[in-house]
C-alpha cells in the first residue's frame, strides 16, 4: 500500500514534522453569523493536523478540506470598527498609493469584503480602486470606487498597478496558483497574512483558525514570491507584530535562498515544536485563569471575531465567561460558532457589570480601556497574550 507523504502546498518538499499537540477540532466558519444560540452550538467542525515544512518553512493544516467551506453572505470578518484598525489601514493605504505611484494608477484588490480597504486606498489618493470578493453580489458604491463580482469583467483590471490580496493567501488550498495569478497581472503586489512567527512566539493557540489552510513566516513568504518570479522589496511585521507585510515587484533575484535562509527554517521549526510542546500547559492555564476570575464576579471576553472564537472553543470551562463584546454592529446580537456565546455592543455592558474583561488581541487594549472609562465600567482588564513561558510562570 502506497504510503501518503503530504507534500508542501507552497514549495511540494516532503519533509515536514508534525504538530505535537495531533489533531484539534474548530468550527469550520468561526466568522459566520449566527443567530441563534442553540444553533451557534451545532455549526460544523473541522480538524487541523498542523505540518510544518523543513524546506520553506511553510506551517499548513495538514486535514483541510476547501469543499467544507463556502465564503458566501453572512461571513463577517471585518475589522474596520476599531480606531486601532482604522488607523492602521489608513497607514497602510498612504504607504501603498506612494509606493506604488497609486494616484494615477489603477489598484486592484482580491477579497476586498465591502470594499473598506478600497475607500481607504481612494482616500488616500489612488485613482481607481477595484475589487473582488466572492461573498458579495456586484455593487458599486461611488465614482472613483467599483466593486465587482469575481466573475464579472476581468478585463477591468487591465493596467494595474498594483494588486493585493490582505488575509487572502492563507484562505486558498493552492498558495502558489493564486499568486501566480495575482503576478500574471505584471503588477506590483502587496500581501498581508498573519504571521507565523507571532503565534509560535506568543503561544498564541486563539491565531489557529479552520479557514485559515496556512500559516506563513516571513522565509516561507519571501520563498513564494520568488517562485512566480517576483522580487521581494520589503517583507516586514506589521499591526504590533501579528501581520507580515510583503511589498513586491515584477523581477527574479538571482541570489540563491542561501545560508540565511536554512538557518531562518531551522530556527522556525524549533519555535513550531516549541509551540506544539506548550499547547496543553497554555489551555491548561487559560482554563484555570477563567474558574479564578469567574469567582471575583461576571468575565466577558471582548473580540468575537477568529481569535475569540477559537480561544473560547478550545478552553474548557469557557462556559464561565458570561458572554461577548464586539465593536462591529454586525457580530452584536449573534452568537459565537461553536460555544453559543451570546455577542454584546460595548454600550450593553453596564447591564452585565463585567469584573474581569478578557481582550482576546492586545492590539485594542487602550481604546477597550477608554470605551470603559467612558462608560462608568471598571473591570481587571486582562489581555490574552503568552509571552514564552507566560503560562508557567502564572501557574
Ligand atoms: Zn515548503
Amino acid at each position: 500500500m502506497a504510503v501518503h507523504v503530504p507534500a508542501c502546498p507552497s514549495c511540494g518538499c516532503t519533509s515536514s514534522r508534525t504538530w505535537a499537540p495531533g489533531s484539534v477540532s474548530l468550527p469550520v466558519a468561526s466568522n459566520m453569523l449566527c443567530f441563534d444560540a442553540a444553533a451557534a452550538r451545532q455549526v460544523p467542525r473541522g480538524e487541523l493536523v498542523l505540518l510544518f515544512c523543513g524546506s520553506c518553512s511553510l506551517t499548513w493544516n495538514g486535514a483541510f478540506e476547501e469543499e467544507r467551506l463556502d465564503y458566501v453572505p453572512g461571513y463577517e470578518n471585518s475589522l474596520h470598527h476599531s480606531p486601532a484598525f482604522s488607523r492602521y489601514a489608513a497607514a497602510l493605504a498612504r504607504a501603498l498609493v506612494a509606493t506604488f505611484d497609486l494616484e494615477r494608477g489603477l489598484a486592484v484588490e482580491v477579497g476586498c469584503g465591502r470594499g473598506d480597504f478600497l475607500r481607504e486606498l481612494v482616500g488616500a489618493g489612488c485613482a481607481r480602486a477595484v475589487g473582488f470578493d466572492p461573498s458579495l453580489p456586484g455593487i458599486r458604491i461611488e465614482d472613483r470606487l467599483e466593486l465587482y463580482d469575481r466573475r464579472a469583467g476581468v478585463t477591468d483590471i487591465e493596467g494595474a498597478r498594483l494588486v493585493l490580496a490582505r488575509h487572502v493567501l492563507e484562505h486558498v488550498s493552492d498558495p502558489v496558483t493564486f499568486v501566480t495569478t495575482l503576478s500574471s497581472t505584471g503588477a506590483g503586489m502587496y500581501l498581508e497574512v498573519p504571521r507565523a512567527e507571532y503565534m509560535f512566539d506568543a503561544g498564541s493557540f486563539w491565531d489557529l483558525v479552520y479557514e485559515h489552510v496556512t500559516y506563513f513566516s516571513a522565509p516561507a513568504l519571501r520563498a513564494l514570491t520568488r517562485k512566480v518570479g517576483y522580487r521581494v522589496r520589503e517583507l516586514r511585521p506589521s499591526f504590533g507584530g501579528q501581520f507580515l507585510s510583503l511589498f513586491a515587484v515584477p523581477g527574479t533575484t538571482h541570489r540563491p535562498a542561501g545560508p540565511r535562509h536554512a538557518g531562518e527554517v531551522a530556527r522556525l521549526a524549533a519555535q513550531f515544536d516549541a509551540f506544539g510542546a506548550a499547547f496543553a500547559t497554555t489551555v491548561a492555564h487559560w482554563s484555570a485563569q477563567l474558574t479564578r476570575m469567574a469567582e471575583a464576579g461576571p468575565v466577558v471576553a471582548w473580540g468575537a471575531g477568529s481569535k475569540g472564537a477559537t480561544f473560547l472553543n478550545l478552553v474548557p470551562g469557557s462556559d464561565l465567561v458570561a458572554a461577548c463584546v464586539d465593536v462591529n454592529p454586525l457580530k452584536q446580537g449573534c452568537y459565537v460558532p461553536g460555544t453559543g456565546h451570546a455577542i454584546f455592543a460595548p454600550a450593553e455592558l453596564a447591564s452585565i457589570k463585567p469584573s474581569t474583561v478578557l481582550v482576546m488581541n492586545p492590539n485594542y487594549l487602550d481604546e477597550i480601556a477608554a470605551v470603559l472609562r467612558q462608560s462608568g465600567l471598571t473591570p481587571r482588564l486582562v489581555p490574552v497574550l503568552d509571552g514564552p513561558g507566560q503560562a508557567a510562570l502564572a501557574g
